[in-house]
């Protein structure tokens, strides 16, 4: 106990000073420190970053161009493969249609992700940005994860560096961290075999950042993972975060078992206080990272709330179309509205963000508390 103690003083210190912490030190934190000690020195270290007690938002949509796909993750409700019942694939023409009533209800981000369906030519990829940016200026395209991209470098004959380089070259300047899960090729190999590894899912966001894209970092946890992944995924993205500065947050969110493969051995969803902690653990290791995402829609509002004092600084966006945590039954739902009233109640002043971390509108707390 008296060498937990020790040992905790000494990294509090490192931390304070802000020394970075070490793999060891990160698994320590994780395994040894109270939730409300850790998320202490979390908030601490947010409001030394982000010193206004201000928290932002985006308002945004994350629609789905096509549900086949071949990777077969097992933790995955939302796929289909060609063929199957209840398949999609919709037309570019479409998706701009959706795009533009997204628009015209106050959207400015829309992330865009479908499976990876090789019958999608790498055109209609570039057409839906190159649309996207001509037809609906005001709104940003954060399309398209590592996996779809390095399906389209496949289906295309391209490197990945020459499709990024075509999406850019089309307009887009942001690309959603999902695909990550876990980055530990342990882990990687039993949840989902076929995505490729690790330094797949990095050598696309690395190529990315190199050519000026912006990206967020994810990680899905509470399934199979070790407390010693959740360290070597924290510990790959800050390395490469050091390399370009291109991940604008860091998203964490837990595994939804419903209607997945993974349910049958994984039936539960993890508990808020391992959010918390998760929340908390990133932000201190994550030194690197200017912001930290917490969710009111993977882990409900009030965890959502609580997390904004375990370090996070973000809300995330206010979603207003999902379908991948919708088909594993897991809806949860909000508006512009509620948004700000929830991080209010949390004791914050609220401010709508564009997808890269530009203020757009701030809504004070005072005003709030004056209403
Ligand atoms: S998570 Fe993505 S890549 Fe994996 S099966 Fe689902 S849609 Fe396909």
């Amino acid at each position: 106990m008296r060498r937990v103690r020790e040992q905790s003083a000494d990294i509090y210190s490192k931390v304070r000073s802000s020394i970075r912490l070490t793999p060891e030190e990160g698994l320590f934190l994780l395994q040894n420190i109270d939730l409300l000690e850790l998320g202490s020195l979390a908030n601490d270290i947010r409001l030394k970053k982000n010193p206004e007690p201000r928290v932002t938002f985006v308002v945004d949509t994350n629609p789905n161009y096509t549900n086949i796909c071949n990777i077969d993750c097992i933790f995955c409700a939302f796929y289909r493969h060609s063929g199957e019942e209840g398949e999609y694939t919709y037309s570019v023409d479409h998706m701009i249609r959706k795009f533009k009533e997204s628009a015209e209800q106050g959207v400015t981000t829309i992330l865009l992700q479908g499976g990876v369906n090789p019958a999608v030519p790498f055109d209609y990829y570039v057409e839906m940005v190159e649309r996207t940016v001509k037809e609906i200026p005001g709104v940003t395209p954060h399309f398209y994860s590592t996996s779809e991209i390095i399906g389209m470098a496949e289906i295309s004959g391209r490197t990945v560096p020459q499709v990024l380089q075509r999406l850019w070259d089309a307009g887009q300047r942001s690309i959603p961290g999902g695909g990550a899960e876990i980055l530990s090729d342990r882990v990687k190999k039993k949840i989902s075999n076929k995505k490729g590894t690790s330094a797949d899912w990095l050598n696309v966001m690395r190529e990315a950042h190199k050519i000026g894209f912006k990206t967020t970092a994810t990680m899905m946890y509470g399934h199979i993972e070790k407390d010693e992944d959740i360290i070597e995924h924290l510990e790959v993205i800050r390395q490469l975060q050091d390399e370009y500065h291109g991940f604008t947050a860091f998203i964490p969110w837990s595994f939804k078992p419903g209607n997945t493969p993974l349910e049958k051995i994984i039936p539960h969803y993890a508990t808020a206080n391992r959010y918390y902690q998760i929340i908390a653990l990133s932000r201190i290791y994550l030194d690197n990272f200017d912001h930290i995402q917490a969710s009111w829609f993977s882990e409900g509002k009030k965890a959502g709330q609580i997390a904004l004092h375990f370090g996070a600084d973000d809300f995330g966006g206010t979603i207003l179309e999902e379908n991948v945590h919708a088909a594993a039954n897991f809806v949860n739902k909000t508006n512009t509205e509620e948004c700000i009233e929830l991080i209010h109640g949390a004791g914050f002043a609220a401010a709508q963000r564009n997808t890269l971390y530009d203020i757009l509108q701030e809504y004070p707390l005072q005003e709030a508390a004056a209403a």
